[in-house]
């Protein structure tokens, strides 16, 4: 499985993840490197524009958004 597109620039990936030791692997490895287009962060960036995504936003929450 590739890469997420966005994780260069993902500001979750690169500014929230790095204070979520705990989880941040995990959540890499399922999502950015893994099934990035279930990410919920992924979904509404390309959807509504990177504008539009929720500063909090988990890759997981997916259901906030029902998409
Ligand atoms: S999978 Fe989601 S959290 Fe990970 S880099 Fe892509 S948009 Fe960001």
């Amino acid at each position: 499985m590739a890469n997420c597109d966005l994780l260069s620039t993902c500001d979750f990936f690169n500014n929230i993840m790095p204070d979520l030791p705990a989880t941040s692997e995990y959540l890499k490895n399922k999502y950015c490197k893994g099934i990035y287009c279930d990410c919920a962060r992924y979904r509404v960036c390309k959807e509504y524009g990177r504008d539009k995504v929720p500063k909090g936003l988990f890759p997981q929450e997916i259901a906030r958004y029902g998409r």
